[in-house]
């Protein structure tokens, strides 16, 4: 994938899915800027400086970063957070955070970008949804209603940013191994009954994610918009599961068909 000559912007850069998309897009010859809440000192000096403290539910903070990172060529709008809690102990503050990050997050980032975009007639957007846009999973009304809402804006920015010949595509990832999800990677008992229902056998790894991403904002991906590109290694094409201890075993975090 070739993004020499382009600038890319990835908010959430600084960890997990963001940072390897990050690093992908720069593989290939992208001038890459982190948005991110901390201005790591690792970080900029990996991004040779390219990195701004920002907090995406500011649209002030992001037209400051914007400002000063020029329009981009690719906006990989990625920062999110988890958010756990039973539907009836669900408070509104942790709601009113859950949809400030994960959805009118995207939506000043998305919004900003594409204002830059639009003079310009070109531009790739790629948006971090998940699986949980779609399916149903206890204890994440918050979340799941966040990531359901970014179709929304996936499809409507679709629509309008077309004409611009701006590409608009989201990234649906399964169970990937980042700080947000530390607590599942590191209970065996709990990934052996969770991969059972992934038919590749075990959990994503955030560059596996950030090859997508960069994917989708290539020139590989020219006639691919409004589309939402599932990262799960089968999680959401099964229904019962496909791993059984008849002819498979559980080691090393992953399923293995045993040898005949
Ligand atoms: P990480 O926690 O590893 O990275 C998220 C990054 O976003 C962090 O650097 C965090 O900063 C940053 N961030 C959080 N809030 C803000 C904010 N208000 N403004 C700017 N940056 C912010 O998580 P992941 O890499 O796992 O998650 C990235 C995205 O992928 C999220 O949208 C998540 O919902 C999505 N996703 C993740 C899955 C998984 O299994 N890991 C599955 C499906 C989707 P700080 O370190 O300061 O908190």
């Amino acid at each position: 994938m070739d993004f020499s000559g382009k600038t890319a912007v990835v908010t959430g850069g600084a960890n997990g899915i963001g940072l390897a998309a990050a690093r992908a897009l720069t593989a290939g010859g992208a001038q890459v800027w982190i948005f991110d809440l901390e201005r790591s000192p690792e970080i900029a000096a990996e991004f040779a400086g390219r990195a701004c403290a920002v907090d995406v539910t500011s649209r002030a903070s992001l037209d400051a970063a914007f400002t000063q990172a020029g329009a981009p060529d690719i906006l990989i709008a990625n920062a999110g957070i988890g958010s756990e809690a039973d539907l009836t102990a669900t408070s509104r503050e942790l709601w009113d955070r859950t949809i400030a990050v994960n959805l009118t997050g995207v939506f000043h980032t998305v919004q900003a970008a594409a204002e830059r975009m639009k003079p310009r007639r070109r531009g790739a957007i790629v948006i971090t949804a998940s699986t949980n846009s779609y399916d149903g999973e206890a204890w994440l009304s918050a979340y799941n209603a966040s990531k359901a809402g970014l179709l929304g804006i996936l499809h409507t920015a679709a629509n309008e940013l077309g004409p611009h010949q701006i590409r608009v595509n989201a990234v649906c990832p399964g169970l990937i191994r980042t700080r947000l999800t530390e607590r599942h990677f590191s209970d065996p008992s709990v990934l052996k009954d969770y991969f059972r229902h992934i038919p590749l056998g075990r959990g994503g790894e955030a560059e596996e994610v950030g090859n997508a991403i960069a994917f989708l904002a290539s020139d590989l991906a020219s006639y691919i918009t409004g589309a939402a590109l599932l990262v799960d290694g089968g999680q959401m094409a099964t229904k019962f599961g496909v791993w059984r201890e008849e002819v498979a075993e559980f080691s090393n975090a992953q399923w293995r068909l045993r040898r005949e």
